[in-house]
């Protein structure tokens, strides 16, 4: 079938031409000039994104690789954290800080809702030694956003840190790690950032650091404080993915080109879209008021089943989208619509959908769907949404 390649995924996302091109030309050494430039520029333009003055490092890994980082550079065996459990994603969090030998207490969320601030506020005034909390920007396993700056009001005012996986939320919805009092934020490549998969990056607020220097480490890879210093120079402690680098020099250009605000209201667009569209075609949306602005999870009606739908739209569209994860992995798709995505895709994806739904039997009445959604998407572009950089 002569379709375009369509990867609507949250992670790993489509890729620019403009990235892949940068990807393509000869290797640089890592540890010259050329290449130290490269880093600087980079770093500069992280700082922004990250909305934060403190040193944003890349780390060759994905994004469970910063995790882990965070995790052992910050919390020593036997201390107590806090981790918001909304989704498979945060289970990640669970299983790092066992490995780690952290005394863990789990804040159960329902899957496709965000967290309630008062709860996590109340379980840090009733134990207040809490070295740190542990949770999702976006839970891209279910599509919900938790409401990380009305935690980080909370977190920054006592001693307890507040570490954030950013990994489908980092360049898709603000996030300014200063300004809301994030003590560590971390992303991954290959979900808004425009890169493939393979590099992580770790940011660490002030105190951070304080806390990381009473920390004994037991790695020997993941070394933050070594990383810093190297950083310092525009280099990394060990090769680094020039090739990556290089790529995300060029995207975090591009966002610089475009405006990072404009980025945002791009994703809220989109969502915007998504949301009203699988609403108009009758499918029940799985995060409803909480909700990221990258991916959109669909709950399918019973009797449909989303692995057979998810290979429908693949073979017959060439449009790839992610069934949902555990227990909803045959009831929930996860269109993605983060990165270098643009209204035609989600168009597309909204059609091979509804296309493919009918043609593996199901109904659906309307035939409107295509306009709702672009009029939605319209709409959420003029807003003059309130969009804190
Ligand atoms: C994708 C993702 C991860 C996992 O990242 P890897 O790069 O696969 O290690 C972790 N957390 C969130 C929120 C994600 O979206």
């Amino acid at each position: 079938m002569l379709n375009k390649p369509r990867l609507l995924t949250p992670g790993p996302t489509q890729l620019p031409e403009r990235v892949r091109l940068a990807m393509a030309v000869d290797m640089i050494h890592h540890r010259k000039a050329p290449f130290k430039a490269i880093l600087s520029e980079v770093q500069t333009h992280l700082k922004t994104l990250f909305g934060t003055n403190e040193a944003v490092l890349p780390l060759a890994c994905s994004g469970s690789g910063a995790m882990t980082a965070a995790v052992t550079n910050l919390f020593a065996p036997g201390q107590k954290v806090l981790i918001i459990d909304g989704g498979k994603f945060a289970q990640r969090w669970i299983d790092i800080a066992k490995m780690r030998g952290l005394s863990i207490t789990v804040l159960t969320v329902e899957w496709g809702n965000g967290v309630d601030p008062n709860e996590v506020k109340a379980l840090l005034n009733s134990e207040p030694d809490f070295a740190g909390v542990l949770m999702q920007l976006s839970e891209t396993s279910t599509g919900a956003l938790h409401p990380v700056r009305q935690i980080a009001a909370i977190t920054r005012k006592t001693n307890t840190l507040l570490v954030v996986d950013g990994i489908s939320g980092v360049s898709i919805s603000p996030c300014p790690m200063d300004e809301w009092g994030i003590d560590c934020l971390v992303t991954g490549s290959q979900k808004g950032l425009m890169l493939p998969p393979g590099l992580a990056l770790i940011a660490l607020s002030k105190r951070a650091w304080e806390k990381n220097a009473t920390v004994p480490i037991s790695d020997f890879y993941f070394n933050l404080a070594s990383e810093k210093k190297n950083n310092l120079t525009n280099q990394t402690s060990f090769t680094t993915p020039v090739s990556m680098i290089v790529g995300l020099n060029e995207s975090l250009k591009m966002f610089a080109e475009f405006g990072l605000k404009n980025v945002y209201q791009k994703q809220w667009a989109l969502t915007q879209m998504t949301r009203t569209g699988v609403k108009a075609l009758g499918f029940e949306l799985f995060a409803k008021d909480n909700y990221a602005w990258g991916v959109t999870a669909i709950k399918m009606p019973v009797g449909m089943s989303a692995t057979k739908l998810v290979a429908y739209m693949a073979e017959n569209f060439n449009i790839v989208m992610a069934t949902g994860q555990d227990e909803y992995k045959d009831t929930v798709i996860r269109l993605g619509h983060m990165g270098w995505v643009d209204w035609s895709d989600v168009l597309a994806g909204l059609h091979a959908l509804a296309y493919s739904f009918v043609a593996l039997g199901g109904y659906i009445g309307c035939k409107t769907y295509c306009e709702q959604a672009l009029d939605a998407y319209h709409k959420a572009l003029a807003e003059d949404y309130n969009i804190v950089l």
